[in-house]
């Protein structure tokens, strides 16, 4: 990007480029409203025109590595397989996992996590907290999307519970029961 200083009078006054901006967005919305029109009569096949995805009635293919919500993986007695070591946390660029320990009276090693915490509005998804867990307990292989709604900061932290069930919820109805359900609070919002 060019700095103030480098640009020449014809940038600096802006207009020209705004009016440049309006055109190429008005040449491109109508040029796709004709195509469109143009198809829905079986003519100018030849023509591409872009094409909306009506998220979330319709969805592109998700890729192997699509990196969801959160989830904290379960034990077989239902308890999560977190440690509690701290390793996620320390690995997130973002600081938005909050992890209190907690340790067993019979198990003077391993620790569990009596908080866990994820502030979803910090959170970049870059799934870094996953590749540093060394026992597999965080994953992000839900399917579904982060939350975008809310009313207060409050509805964009996700607590250990939160992130325990979803692990219970994926088990249970599968990644599309999973996808289902999520998209169906946005629908009766
Ligand atoms: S996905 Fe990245 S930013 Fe989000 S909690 Fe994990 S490490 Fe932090
Ligand atoms: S999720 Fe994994 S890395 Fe994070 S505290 Fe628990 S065991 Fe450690």
């Amino acid at each position: 990007m060019k700095r103030v200083e480098e640009m020449g009078l014809w940038e600096r006054i802006y207009l020209p480029e705004v009016i440049r901006g309006l055109c190429l967005t008005g040449y491109r919305f109508w040029r796709n409203l004709i195509v469109h029109t143009l198809h829905l009569f079986g003519l100018a096949k030849h023509l591409q025109a872009a094409i909306t995805v009506q998220y979330p009635e319709e969805r592109l293919p998700y890729p192997e590595t699509f990196r969801g919500r959160h989830r904290l993986t379960l034990k077989d007695d239902g308890s999560p397989h977190c440690t509690a070591c701290f390793l996620c946390a320390t690995a997130c660029p973002a600081q938005c996992i909050y992890i209190q320990a907690g340790e067993y009276p019979d198990n003077p090693v391993e620790k569990f996590p009596i908080r866990y915490e994820i502030d979803t509005l910090r959170c970049i998804y870059c799934s870094l907290c996953v590749e540093a867990c060394p026992c597999d307990a965080i994953r992000m292989d839900t399917g579904i999307h982060p939350a975008n709604w809310g009313f207060s900061r409050k509805d964009f932290v996700e607590d250990k519970e939160t992130l325990m069930n979803r692990s219970r919820e994926l088990e249970e109805k599968g990644p599309e029961g999973l996808y289902e359900e999520h998209v169906s609070r946005y629908r009766h919002v």
